[in-house]
């Protein structure tokens, strides 16, 4: 049976998942912070990156730094293969088939612009609807709304439950003859939701709309498979994911990829120019105008392997028994609300620190080394929904421990004796 089991698995997983080992590799980590030791628990606003990642910027620069795609010498040679194997990595990452389906953007925000521009240029007019959700960052809300505005189009949003789920037969039923796109979040930065992206998936696509996610809370907690997912654009932030800053990803279907006009015009996307006539290069260069950033896709690749190396699932799993404790911690503290308490969470735990402002809280967690976030997280429409104004955030990731959340529940404890 699997209850025997049970005990044994979690032994093998602990042996496999050496958090002290993983936090060695954060070289940031050791460092003191107001004269306390760091407890970072805003790793959705960003991830603390490895040594790995580190070197592999330093070392690209350092041997091999030149621009790609040009060069006839050594060094553009080796640039470019790094470049185009970044690429690759990536591809493997999202379990895609074709790397032409991956464009290196700056993030998610970057992404989602592109596919606004291009996608919606071409395909929305007056009368469509974009559909996203009341949970979307602001990143993927702003660009649908800009796109409308242009276009005569109506941006509708599928609502979420008092817990902060999403109402899929609600969405379903938003989903008309005049939808053009479903743009909706993998995992809330707010709340932490995981939504049933192949369920939504399924459910466009039955009505032949298609569908974009934004992954940019989901890759550094869960196995992203797109094959399994079904998604038509997948859009993710390499410095979410221990990589750079400055580097994402939007991934999309090669047939979708090559209908769509260019975007940003310049070098690299283009195969010939003349004044009369200029035409554009295949995918993915066609959306990758001027020098790119290779040191941070060199970065990415870097952060991607080390991932893999650590075991991401091993990771999530840390992760999540890590929240299950925080959040039986934070339900022990006097006065603290969970805003959000989802089906499915990742990653993150929003809360209200009693009747204090969670900016005041954020000021005075600070001062005991507990970095976290204060504030409406870009989701502004989320916590109108949830009857909040702002929260206090903690956040999670591979190298979080049971010190950081002691350190935070010490730090509320704190927070409360300077509002009694
Ligand atoms: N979408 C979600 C869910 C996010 O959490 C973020 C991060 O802030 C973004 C989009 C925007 O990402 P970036 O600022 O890296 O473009």
């Amino acid at each position: 049976g699997g209850r025997a089991a049970r005990p044994e698995a979690r032994e093998g997983a602990r042996g496999a998942f050496d958090v002290e080992r993983v936090r060695a590799e954060f070289p940031i980590l050791a460092r003191p912070v107001r004269g306390k030791p760091l407890a970072y628990l805003d790793s959705a606003a960003t991830a603390q990156k490895p040594r790995a990642v580190i070197d592999a910027v330093r070392r690209y620069y350092e041997e091999d730094n030149a621009n790609v795609h040009r060069g006839v010498h050594l060094l553009s040679e080796r640039a470019t293969r790094l470049y185009d194997g970044a690429r690759v990595k990536v591809a493997r990452f999202l379990g895609a088939s074709d790397p032409h389906e991956v464009v290196f953007v700056r993030g998610t925000t970057e992404a989602v612009n592109l596919v606004a521009q291009t996608f919606g240029r071409q395909r929305v007019g007056p009368g469509d609807e974009i559909l996203v959700t009341e949970l979307e960052h602001h990143s993927n809300i702003v660009p649908w709304q800009l796109l409308c505005q242009e276009k005569g189009a109506t941006l509708r949003a599928a609502p979420v439950s008092d817990a902060g789920d999403l109402d899929v037969e609600a969405l379903d039923r938003m989903i008309g003859p005049r939808t053009r796109l479903v743009a909706v979040a993998h995992v809330s930065n707010a709340l932490g939701t995981v939504n049933p992206v192949a369920e939504i998936v399924a459910r466009a696509h039955a009505k032949g709309v298609p569908v974009l996610v934004d992954g940019a809370q989901a890759v550094p907690h869960l196995a992203v498979d797109l094959p399994a997912l079904g998604a038509d654009f997948y859009a993710f932030s390499g410095h979410k994911l221990y990589g750079p800053t400055g580097i994402g990803v939007l991934w999309g279907r090669k047939a979708l990829l090559d209908a769509l006009p260019p975007w940003q015009g310049g070098g690299d996307m283009i195969l010939s120019v003349s004044f009369e006539k200029t035409t554009f290069n295949a995918v993915p260069h066609r959306f990758e105008a001027g020098t790119p950033n290779i040191a941070g896709a060199v970065g990415l690749a870097a952060a991607i392997d080390w991932l893999s190396a650590v075991g991401l699932e091993a990771a999530a799993a840390h992760e999540d028994a890590l929240i299950a404790h925080a959040l039986d911690a934070l339900r022990e503290v006097p006065g603290i609300r969970l805003i959000g308490t989802p089906r499915r969470r990742a990653g993150v735990i929003s809360f209200l620190p009693g009747d204090v402002h969670p900016h005041d809280a954020g000021t005075i967690l600070d001062r005991h080394g507990v970095a976290v976030r204060a504030g409406h997280h870009c989701a502004q429409p989320l916590m109108r929904r949830m009857g909040v104004a702002a929260t206090v955030r903690a956040s999670f990731a591979a190298y979080s421990t049971r010190a950081d959340v002691d350190a935070l529940v010490r730090g509320l404890h704190a927070v409360r004796e300077v509002f009694a």
